[in-house]
């Protein structure tokens, strides 16, 4: 049986590691029952390698990173490396792995499954089926923008500056992203920005209705003002399909957005660069939760997030769509069938802990395969 592609694991710290494992049981079986096989490679990333290296990410890491056709991560960081200088912390090990990849889409689902409806801040009815998804722009913007700094004015006065700043490849190559993937959801993307008073925001209207004339004129496009944005998200977010948004304006969209979910642990992201001369990108995939130090060790994390994001990569990576569909049902099922880990525990539940929750999706797994088998 021939790989169906080369995969990098970086299990990193604190529950890293717990919930990595039951994607590794996941992999194995996609070998077993499906035929899909993964030449996997792991490595160490964040404290593990402070711990093993020296440094938070190694050169041969890094090679490995480049090679691979997509990166799946757990999480980096912890108490017992916070005194470190912050470029040599753990969370250092993540920021050059994404900037070397030259990662510059940020993908971020925000979805809520009936089962979870009541772990929602917001009532029901304005959550049931939230299905939306947040293409934030990664390497640009004023988190990057020259000039930066503080500065001395004189008479005791100081200035702090940071610059606002996109070119239209930039703007483009992020708004190819969000309209693909419209195309293959419900086909409707609305760009934010505050086009009425930052001529960045300008700039992106103008770009992203121009590229949307040229080549997506089968989605739908719509425009909003980021502070409408986040009022829309809270009162009815469920009039939104893609969001494609800078840096800035997503970094706090995309937080928002994983709060009308109202769990950390189910989670996913990806983060996409621009694809080579054979159409392949460079890809990591992570929950979005970090460590969790305080139930790191005691196989009670919730492993969800972590499989949402191998889904993830299954679907952006290698395009296994039919075997993404077979894990995201399976997890449905076993949250429809009252297992819970304790992050999402609700009254009438039963509380299971990572292993048994990975135990369940496995069996959930198999009989929809045997259902597939016997329908065929
Ligand atoms: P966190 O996401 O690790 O934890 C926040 C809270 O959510 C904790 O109470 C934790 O127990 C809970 N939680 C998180 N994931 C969970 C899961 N899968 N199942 C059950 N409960 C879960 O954020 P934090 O506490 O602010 O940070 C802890 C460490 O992680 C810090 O060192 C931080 O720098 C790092 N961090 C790393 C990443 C990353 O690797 N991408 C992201 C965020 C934070």
């Amino acid at each position: 049986m021939s790989a169906n592609g080369k995969l990098l694991i970086l299990s990193g710290d604190g529950i890293g590691p717990e919930v990595v494992r039951q994607v590794r049981r996941v992999i194995d079986w996609l070998a077993r029952r499906r035929g899909v096989s993964f030449d996997v490679a792991e490595g160490l990333v964040g404290g593990a390698a402070i711990d093993a290296d020296g440094v938070p990410l190694t050169d041969a890491t890094l090679a490995r990173a480049q090679e691979a056709d997509a990166v799946l991560l757990g999480a980096v960081g912890g108490p017992k490396w916070d005194k470190i200088d912050f470029d040599r912390r753990p969370e250092a090990g993540l920021l050059r792995l994404r900037k070397d990849l030259g990662l510059f889409a940020n993908l971020r689902p925000a979805m809520v499954m009936d089962a979870l409806i009541d772990a929602s801040p917001l009532k029901a009815d304005i959550v049931r089926g939230l299905d939306i998804m947040i293409v934030r722009e990664l390497t640009g913007g004023v988190y990057f923008g020259e000039p930066r700094g503080i500065r001395d004015l004189g008479d005791g006065v100081r200035q702090g500056l940071n610059t606002q700043v996109y070119t239209t490849p930039e703007i483009v190559r992020v708004a190819k992203v969000a309209f693909d993937l419209a195309r293959q959801r419900k086909n409707s993307v609305c760009s934010v920005e505050k086009a009425n008073v930052m001529e960045s925001g300008r700039l992106w209207r103008e770009e992203v209705t121009r590229l949307h004339a040229e080549e997506y004129s089968d989605v739908e496009l719509s425009h909003m003002y980021a502070d409408n944005c986040a009022m829309q998200l809270v009162r009815n977010p469920r009039q939104f399909d893609v969001i494609v948004t800078d840096n800035l304006f997503g970094d706090m969209l995309s937080d928002e957005a994983a709060m009308l979910t109202g769990s950390l642990g189910m989670l996913p992201s990806a983060s996409l660069g621009q694809p080579d001369a054979n159409g392949r990108r460079k890809a990591l995939y992570e929950p979005v939760h970090g460590s969790a130090p305080d139930i790191a060790g005691r196989d009670v994390a919730n492993p969800v997030a972590m499989l949402l994001s191998f889904t993830m990569m299954l679907r952006y990576s290698f395009g296994l769509n039919g075997e993404a569909e077979m894990i995201e049902q399976s997890i449905q099922k076993v949250l429809n069938g009252g297992m819970r880990t304790a992050d999402v525990m609700a009254p009438g539940m039963a509380r299971c802990s990572t292993t048994v929750m990975g135990d369940a999706i496995l069996r959930a797994l198999d009989k929809l395969h045997a259902t597939t088998l016997a329908a065929a």
